[in-house]
């Protein structure tokens, strides 16, 4: 006979089976894999402690934890996240939406709010799974949004978000951001583009679960500045009153600001809550 496992037993067992394989917060991601395999929440583990799980449950669990152990990041295997209070459907096609990129989003709420205009156009580029626009198109119904991306996996990712979260006033495209042309159609631009170093990018700096995500949406493969310096000549190059929101590295922030400043221009820097730079905003004096 085969061992019978309860929702306890497992927990026990899997909290230590992830420690010894250094994944961080054990207990917390062995309780997400099961809430996975019993479709339900964590609160719900502790009511079913004696629940006997069955075999084709505990094959989809080792499935799981077999994933989880090779670093497969927690967010790719339970296939969606919650940023800024929704729901998003999350693969390996794009970026894992950050909480601190949630700052970027109440910045540009404020931003947009302040757009003195009867029918304000915003543009993002680099959308990945569509978490920003999404979330700022649906606070903003009477506001047009543009969301543009190299990666098609990306398009298709945020489209299906799009549609799960059942907002209409937004319109993704495949584009190359090097190759796109109007800017100067937009009141604001929103960007978390890819802004690590090519050095930095190696497995002695970052973590495991990074590696598991598309490569061109965490680095540039040159400084980390390539897609900023694009940003600073379409302010300094534009003629209406643009703004841009951005997110940056915390490590490389001094020289990112340095490549804004200039007499016609404004920068404000907004600190994350491990009070590292993260945000910088970039608006024309009048
Ligand atoms: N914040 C991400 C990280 O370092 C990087 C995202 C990006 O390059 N825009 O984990």
């Amino acid at each position: 006979m085969e061992k019978i496992w309860t929702t306890s037993e497992l927990l026990n067992w899997g909290k230590s089976y992830f420690a010894a394989k250094n994944i961080s917060e054990p207990r917390l991601n062995f309780e997400l894999l099961l809430c996975k395999v019993l479709n339900c929440n964590r609160i719900d583990l502790y009511l079913r402690y004696d629940y006997p799980f069955k075999p084709n449950q505990l094959n989809e669990l080792k499935g799981l934890v077999n994933r989880r152990i090779k670093f497969e990041p927690l967010q790719y295997i339970l296939g969606e996240v919650e940023f800024y209070g929704n729901k998003f459907i999350c693969d390996k096609r794009a970026l894992i939406p950050r909480p601190e990129t949630e700052l970027l989003v109440s910045h540009s709420k404020e931003i947009i709010s302040l757009l003195n205009k009867p029918k304000p156009k915003v543009l993002e580029v680099g959308i990945g799974t569509g978490c920003v626009s999404i979330s700022l198109a649906k606070m903003f119904p009477d506001v047009e949004f543009y969301g543009i991306d190299i990666s098609p996996d990306a398009i298709s990712l945020a489209t299906e978000n799009q549609k799960l979260n059942k907002v209409e006033n937004i319109k993704f495209k495949e584009y190359d951001f090097f190759e796109f042309t109007k800017f100067s159609y937009f009141d604001l631009i929103i960007s978390n583009p890819p802004y690590i170093p090519k050095e930095h990018y190696s497995k002695n700096n970052l973590q495991e679960e990074l590696f598991f995500e598309p490569k061109i949406a965490l680095t540039d493969d040159a400084d980390g500045l390539v897609f900023y310096r694009k940003f600073a000549d379409i302010i300094n190059s534009s003629t209406n009153n643009i703004k841009l929101i951005l997110e940056i590295n915390e490590n490389t922030s001094k020289k990112i600001v340095e490549l804004f400043k200039n007499e016609n221009t404004e920068t404000t820097k907004i600190m994350d809550y491990n009070n590292l730079d993260r945000v910088l905003i970039i608006e024309k004096n009048k």
